[in-house]
């Protein structure tokens, strides 16, 4: 009864297997999976129903998704599962969309995918769909699925209309608190957060196959972040990390000579950021923000963007991992002249401190603002 634009195309063997090995090394699983990761996609064809909400958000998310070529989404959505309801892309409005995901809920047992975050404030009223609040609408929908998967960093914290008066959350959690607003429908659910601004496609593929194969979600952090993508650190990993190290930071973007230099004085919050972008890439895997000489935004953390901003400027007086607080305008005045090798030896106090604290400092930030 999928009500949708778009029409299924034939799928082959051949297409699962495809679509099975994409999926296995996504999640770095072995090869050797693959027969059993095809059958569950087969068995699972048009059975696996998935709902899609969408709340305070910009579509980017939906967007990021359905642009996947590998694996591709639309053999995803369309073939392996039943999307029964998702605003942006599917044909029916009005009270004809409702019904389907009324007829859903009825039925139970879904996949909920959740895009943008919920306002709380006003009773909910800065979000309707259909004469209802999102606030009731996701409460309403969770209650029957059987696992939920908060999508881009809006669904997961609250992301940047945390930032605004409409007291937006994400499922779980506000930024790094955890609120209880839900709890009662959750109660045991699975819950999947997959941050960044917006979602990747890969990530949440493999999470689907992985539950459609498996039946259960990938191991997750505090934050309920698989770790098989949020579990190591940008900043140890970065192309740029010997520039940091040497104390060679970007001040001018017209310089040539500068060009690949560190961003961290132009804003990078790689420092604090756990993703694995620098090795997944983005866009069908052309670049990710750092190598398109971009700061990283840390959009993958609880505290974007309302503690990161304003994005792409210095920010004073930052946490680094392992070393506290870090006066920028006296790093500042070293890098303009005095002597680039003290930023080197600062910084490397940062970097032996973090390894010496079990290398994942940004976690450890997170945790002290937590207690
Ligand atoms: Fe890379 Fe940013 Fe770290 Fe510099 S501060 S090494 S650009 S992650």
């Amino acid at each position: 009864m999928d009500t949708f634009l778009l029409t299924p195309p034939e799928i082959t063997r051949r297409d699962f297997l495809k679509i099975a090995g994409a999926s296995l090394a996504l999640l770095a699983l072995t090869e050797a999976l693959t027969p059993q990761v095809a059958k569950a996609l087969e068995e699972s064809l048009g059975k696996t129903m998935v709902v899609w909400l969408e709340g305070q958000d910009c579509a980017g998310c939906t967007e990021s998704f359905a642009n996947s070529l590998e694996p591709p989404a639309t053999s995803i959505l369309l073939d392996s599962i039943s999307l029964r309801y998702h605003e942006t892309l599917m044909a029916a409005s009005g009270h004809q969309a409702e019904e389907a995901r009324a007829k859903a809920i009825k039925e139970g047992g879904y996949l909920l995918v959740i895009e943008g975050s919920i306002p709380m404030a006003e009773d909910g009223l800065y979000c309707t769909i259909g004469g209802k609040t999102f606030r009731d609408i996701v409460r309403e929908t969770a209650s029957r699925a059987a696992a939920i998967i908060p999508v881009g960093a809006c669904a997961s914290y609250g992301g940047i209309p945390r930032s605004g008066p409409t007291d937006a959350v994400g499922y779980l959690f506000r930024g790094t608190q955890k609120h209880h607003y839900f709890d009662d429908v959750t109660a045991g659910k699975p819950v999947i957060n997959l941050p960044t601004c917006p979602v990747h496609p890969e990530r949440l593929v493999a999470v689907i196959v992985h539950y459609l194969t498996f039946g259960t979600v990938p191991p997750l952090d505090k934050f309920h972040r698989p770790l098989a993508f949020y579990g190591s650190s940008q900043h140890e990993n970065c192309e740029r990390r010997g520039h940091f190290d040497a104390g060679r930071f970007m001040i001018d973007w017209g310089n040539p000579r500068q060009h690949d230099w560190c961003l961290y004085l132009k804003g990078c919050r790689g420092p604090v950021a756990s993703q694995d972008c620098w090795k997944r890439l983005w866009n069908n895997r052309t670049n990710y923000c750092i190598q398109a000489n971009a700061p990283c935004s840390a959009c993958s953390e609880p505290e974007f963007y309302e503690s990161f901003s304003p994005l792409y400027e210095r920010q004073y007086d930052v946490d680094l991992p392992g070393i506290g607080r870090v006066e920028i305008d006296k790093v500042m005045a070293i890098v303009a002249g005095v002597t680039a090798a003290g930023i080197g030896a600062d910084m490397l106090i940062s970097r032996t401190a973090k390894r010496k604290n079990g290398g994942n400092a940004s976690k450890q930030k997170v945790e002290q603002k937590e207690s």
